[in-house]
């Protein structure tokens, strides 16, 4: 209990529930979203770095929500040249002060919520429901390191052992870390890297998705407004190649990324192709994640679990369920309830607080996820497609696709489109063994009362987060570690106990007594 400190707690959230907590939730809200947003400029030791400046547009109007100025390469080299000048101090600073840093930029985005949650709705087009989760996310990553790094940062690890002598496991950082983020979780996802490459005694140079700089402006904000210091802590708006050009930089000691399993290897590529020492990639990547449902399943709850973990998001989690593999004696009974419970959902406007179902991020993501329903559609496999509504955003409509088998789907659709694959009694092996040959290993959910199955699954698949008789989205740091392995990362898990050790260097000190 010590290793978690004292002092950590999970962060509380709202209760949308109670009238009066909502409006008053809701008043900040729309006090924020009525302020113009301030511009995400690269910033280097705090001051303002050169590029190029555009509108960074909302996926439900289409509208400016701000403007961005994506570092060039010249940027690029002054992050990286301050990164590693910052190093030594910030690293020397004793590991409770950086924790100290954290827990400062945890309260503040508490008592900040306003903005952030309008940035999380306007920007990243995400329900009041998603915004309040990734906000808490947010925070508890950030107060979840802190505690980690108290109790494993700011004191040697003493080693009694056989050789009678003073042995000592110290963590350091390892220099400057690039952090790579993804859109999807342009908050949270974004502070938890940089809170875990800081506390561990690394300077940053933090890139966010060029989907969502602004609301990682604001991150970056509160963390040095917290005490980060503004020469440990750099800021690198920009897309793919401003974050190729950092990796490939001579002075990179450690790599953090969340994003597509195509990025992660090239990033592993460019890492491997460098002069120099060998730099440590932490990668967290895509999915294909399936749940298997037996005859034993409730299936109200497997249509809620299945809506929830399919749709909710707009699919747009790396964990969604994008595979469901039911028994055939249920399977038409279990589509059926499921069609239902999709049909219940509203699609539109995320700020609206009925809306379930906001837009995909932009028009790239929803001309991939149409082409895909297309050519499903075109093969006969599409058995239910919600409605898609006439709004000018970024709108995909909840879809289901019938499979033949597992091995048929091949690529993360990172979208609400669930896919259906039925089993026959006796097969569950063969399934198990078609899942894992995927090669992902991210989320895997199961339905089943058989607590024999349970065990034969839980022992037969090694996959990061393995759900049962519930949903499978909404990882909770500090208590369910998230991650993957294969095809879906490298590890370790985030808002786990083994992530800080990953951003730092070991030393052991020997003295003879
Ligand atoms: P993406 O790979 O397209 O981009 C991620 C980040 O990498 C962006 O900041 C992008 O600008 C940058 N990038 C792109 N090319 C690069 C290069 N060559 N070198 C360095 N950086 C580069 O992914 P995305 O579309 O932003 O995010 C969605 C993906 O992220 C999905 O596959 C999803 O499953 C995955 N994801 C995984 C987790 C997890 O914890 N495992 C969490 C969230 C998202």
């Amino acid at each position: 209990a010590e290793l978690f400190g004292p002092s950590r707690r999970n962060s509380a959230g709202v209760e949308l529930g109670d009238a009066q907590s909502l409006a008053a939730l809701l008043a900040e809200i729309h006090a924020a979203a009525a302020k113009p947003v301030p511009e995400a400029v690269p910033l280097i030791d705090g001051k303002p770095g050169t590029g190029t400046t555009r509108d960074v547009l909302s996926p439900i109007d289409g509208k400016p929500v701000g403007r961005v100025t994506e570092g060039d390469a010249a940027s690029a080299e002054k992050a990286m040249a301050a990164a590693k000048a910052g190093f030594h101090a910030w690293n020397a600073t004793p590991a409770r002060n950086r924790a100290a840093s954290l827990r400062q930029a945890a309260d503040l985005m508490e008592t900040r919520r306003g903005p952030i949650l309008a940035l999380l709705q306007s920007e990243a087009g995400k329900t009041l429901d998603d915004a309040i989760a990734e906000l808490r996310e947010a925070v508890d990553f950030l107060r979840y390191y802190a505690a980690e790094a108290e109790g494993r940062f700011a004191v040697p690890t003493a080693l009694p052992g056989p050789t009678g002598e003073d042995n000592r496991l110290i963590l350091r950082g390892r220099g400057p870390f690039v952090c790579i983020a993804p859109w999807n979780f342009p908050l949270a996802i974004f502070t938890g890297q940089v809170a875990a490459a800081l506390v561990a005694g690394n300077s940053v140079v933090a890139k966010p998705a060029p989907q969502t700089p602004l609301i990682a402006a604001l991150a970056v904000r509160l963390l040095h407004e917290a005490g980060i210091p503004k020469t440990a802590l750099h800021f690198a708006p920009g897309d793919g190649k401003l974050g190729a050009a950092l990796v490939a930089h001579k002075d990179v000691a450690g790599v953090a990324f969340t994003g597509s399993t195509a990025t992660a290897r090239a990033i592993n590529r460019a890492l491997a192709a460098k002069d120099g020492p060998i730099v440590p990639l932490i990668a967290e990547t895509g999915g294909l994640n399936a749940m298997i449902v037996d005859a034993t399943a409730l299936a109200e709850q497997v249509a809620d679990d299945v809506v929830l973990s399919a749709f909710r998001s707009a699919g747009q989690r790396c964990s969604a369920l994008r595979l469901l593999v039911v028994q055939e004696d249920v399977a038409d009974k279990m589509v059926e309830m499921i069609e239902g419970a999709a049909s219940e959902l509203t699609l539109g406007d995320p700020r609206a607080i009925e809306t379930h179902v906001g837009p995909v991020i932009d028009q790239a993501a929803k001309e991939r996820l149409d082409a895909h329903i297309a050519a499903m559609r075109a093969a006969g496999r599409v058995t239910y497609a919600g409605k898609t509504p006439s709004l000018p955003g970024t709108f995909v409509a909840p879809h289901i696709i019938r499979l033949d088998k597992v091995a048929d789907l091949t690529a993360e659709h990172f979208g609400p489109i669930l896919h259906v694959v039925r089993w026959k009694a006796g097969q569950l092996d063969k399934v198990l063994a078609e899942i894992e040959a995927t090669g992902y290993g991210l989320t895997f959910g199961l339905h089943s009362r058989i607590e024999a199955t349970v065990e034969r699954v839980v022992d037969r698949l090694s996959t990061g987060n393995i759900y049962v008789n519930r949903n499978m989205i909404g990882a909770v740091v500090g208590a369910q570690p998230f991650g993957g392995h294969g095809l879906s990362g490298t590890g370790p898990k985030a808002g786990g106990p083994n992530y800080l050790p990953r951003f730092a260097t070991e030393q052991t000190v020997t003295i003879n007594t």
